[in-house]
């Protein structure tokens, strides 16, 4: 099963991802903390990564295309996988078409989550991660049952150094810009499932990834 998560920062790709993850038995990827790990052990990637990621910028798509492809070669991602903020760009979505071609494997869904943006910009504002097992949570919305401390492994949670008011605005931008066209570009292939995440109408990721279990466990 391959599944593509999209959306804007925020919208829940994270939670979704994790849950589908745990329940069907294939990998997460998330480029994101691919780039944070390297960002911490100060690779040579992690270096380049962090001069676009601290300014809200996209990482160049060769490089990005690059760490993806080779990930899905690793034994774990054979039976499938969940792409979560892969591909941004319509260059990264037609190279991941070549990719999985030559592994003769099909997209099964693209997962479209939709939030809107004043509620993005507060559940970024509010989003705390595990740098450990990299649990979400929302200090709000989901806290952790003892403060700052994660639930599920007990190490510190911290906020991501890009979750500031300032780069939002220009990851905000940039998704608009450079990603959003993606939507078009699958609902035109037909493999397209929009859902909205939003506290107004009390849908969160985890309802959203319960529902897509029921229907792909069909
Ligand atoms: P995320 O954890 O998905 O919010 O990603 C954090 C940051 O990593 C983004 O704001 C980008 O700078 C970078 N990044 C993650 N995925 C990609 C991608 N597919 N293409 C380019 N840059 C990416």
């Amino acid at each position: 099963m391959m599944i593509i998560m999209l959306g804007a920062p925020g919208t829940g790709k994270g939670t979704v991802a994790s849950i589908l993850s745990e329940k069907m038995g294939i990998p997460q990827i998330s480029t994101g903390d691919i780039f944070r790990k390297h960002i911490k052990e100060n690779t040579e990637l992690g270096i380049l990564a962090e001069s676009y990621i601290s300014k809200g910028q996209l990482v160049p798509d060769e490089v990005t295309i690059d760490l993806v492809k080779s990930r899905l070669e690793e034994p774990d991602a054979q039976k499938g996988a969940i792409l979560d903020g892969f591909p941004r760009t319509v260059k990264q979505a037609e190279d991941l078409e070549r990719i999985l071609k030559e592994k003769q494997t099909k997209l099964d869904i693209v997962i479209n989550l939709t939030t809107p943006e004043d509620e993005i910009i507060e559940r970024i504002e509010n989003r705390r991660v595990c740098p450990n097992c990299k649990a979400n949570y929302n200090v709000k919305l989901s806290p952790p049952q003892r403060e700052g401390i994660c639930d599920k492994c007990g190490h510190e949670l911290v906020k991501r150094k890009d979750d500031n008011a300032e780069t939002i605005k220009s990851r905000l931008e940039i998704y608009f810009k450079q990603t959003s066209p993606l939507v078009d570009f699958y609902n035109k292939k037909g493999n397209l499932r929009t859902e909205e995440v939003s506290e107004r109408i009390n849908r969160f990721g985890k309802d959203v990834a319960e529902e897509i279990i029921k229907d792909v466990l069909k």
